[in-house]
């Protein structure tokens, strides 16, 4: 453990941590994703630390202070650059947190310029002209335009940002992009002779992010999607690799925990079924009527979890999800099963399970906090957007798949990838 990392990353949300922490390791990095801001020293030898908040659509001031607590803790891992990752769709509302953080980290850090940009061309979100593409559509005329949370009606990102901050916002335009890193540098010099503090950056293409990568280097604070990441590492010395991928050997026994009912995990319970694999469905109308099915799940899997990896489900179709939480309330149930899963997982590791796959979004934040998870190291990726993590306390490796990710046979797939 040298205690020094390159990187450090703080993201608004989990699941765009963990977006964040793959392209970084699929670049070079060896990565460390930290569930909020731990009050403990690094437990591994890594390049990068992303620390994973939940500050996007939280009162600004405390988005604030949590990216700020999150920057203390990073610096004294003495981080030598910080990388605040938002969302791809740039998802804020006219109060921030977007703006507010950025200035926050910029006023903290020192520094008079930093840039802007959500793009991720893998993901085809794409800024041309400062304007956010989502596929083909402008930002304000796609889904995002009813958000629930965050509706974004304007796809112009220098007119959105400038809303949230006090500084003058910019564009670093795509003829600048396309003439590579000199070009960028100087657009950025002239930027900041006109006053301009944050730059919005055009960029269409991952060779877009590469050529900008180059320009980003000693720049105290990147803020951006997770698309930047890939042009970074490079500034480090660092190309990419299978090392950087690399975990602990896997042991212990196998099981797989999912509350998720979304129809691709659905044909993954089929698909794991159908193979012959062991596998318990958790009935969660006596979850509801209080039956002690987590001693009877573990009683169950004990005796089969040499033979081969074992699966406890909630998984269900939505008639049958629609029938319990009738009875008890959407919440109540889905808090019930979640509670139960978590409870099976944290016994399941108790019972010698060293390589444990949790299926739901939702129920996988209840395992990672039964299981007393903060830091997690970033392996390989099994499935676009499902990397296998190690986890040095409890001493688990973890893979925490949200629902519609994975094909038809993840289960059996994830298991092969740790041999
Ligand atoms: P996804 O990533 O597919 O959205 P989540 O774990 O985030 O999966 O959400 C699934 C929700 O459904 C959780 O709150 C879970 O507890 C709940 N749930 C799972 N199985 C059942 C069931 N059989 N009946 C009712 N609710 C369920």
């Amino acid at each position: 453990m040298n205690g020094k990392i390159f990187l450090g990353c703080i993201a608004d949300d989990f699941t765009g941590a963990t977006d964040l922490a793959n392209n970084l390791v699929r670049s070079g990095m060896r990565v460390l994703q930290a569930i909020g801001v731990p009050d403990a020293p690094l437990l591994a030898d890594v390049d990068a630390v992303v620390v994973a908040l939940k500050s996007r659509t939280v009162p600004a001031a405390e988005a604030v202070a949590q990216s700020l607590q999150a920057l203390r803790w990073l610096q004294a891992q003495g981080a030598q650059q910080i990388y605040f990752k938002y969302c791809s769709t740039f998802d804020s509302t006219a109060a921030g947190n977007i703006g507010p953080v950025a200035e926050a980290l910029m006023d903290a850090l020192g520094t008079d310029f930093t840039i802007a940009t959500p793009a991720f061309p893998d993901n085809a979100r794409t800024v041309f002209k400062g304007h956010l593409f989502v596929g083909d559509q402008l930002l304000s005329d796609s889904g995002m335009r009813s958000h629930p949370l965050t509706p974004m009606t304007d796809a112009n990102l220098v007119k959105v940002l400038q809303a949230q901050c006090s500084r003058k916002v910019g564009l670093i335009d795509h003829k600048a992009v396309a003439a590579g890193p000199a070009a960028i540098a100087q657009r950025i010099e002239a930027l900041r002779a006109e006053g301009v503090g944050i730059a919005i950056v055009d960029a269409v293409s991952n060779d877009d992010l590469l050529r900008l990568g180059p320009a980003l280097k000693g720049m105290p604070l990147v803020t951006a999607g997770s698309g930047v990441a890939i042009g970074l590492p490079v500034n480090f010395g660092l190309a990419p690799s299978s090392q950087a991928s690399a975990l602990p050997a896997a042991t212990g026994t196998r099981a797989i925990v999912s509350g998720s009912c979304s129809q691709a995990t659905q044909r993954q319970v089929a698909a794991f079924i159908a193979a012959g694999g062991a596998a318990l469905a958790i009935d969660a109308l006596r979850v509801a009527d209080g039956a002690d099915v987590v001693g009877e799940a573990l009683a169950w899997a004990r005796p089969l979890l040499a033979q081969g990896p074992v699966l406890v489900y909630s998984t269900a179709d939505a008639a049958t999800v629609q029938a319990v939480q009738a009875r008890s309330g959407v919440q109540a149930a889905g808090d019930a099963v979640e509670r139960t899963l978590a409870a099976v997982a944290n016994g399941l590791v108790a019972h010698g399970v060293g390589q444990l796959v949790v299926a739901g979004g939702e129920t996988s934040g209840a395992c990672v906090q039964a299981l007393g998870i903060t830091q997690m190291q970033i392996g390989p990726q099994i499935d676009p957007g499902v990397p296998w993590c190690h986890a040095a306390s409890p001493g688990l490796h973890i893979a925490l798949k949200s629902g519609n990710f994975g094909t038809d046979d993840f289960f059996s797939k994830a298991f092969t990838l740790l041999q």
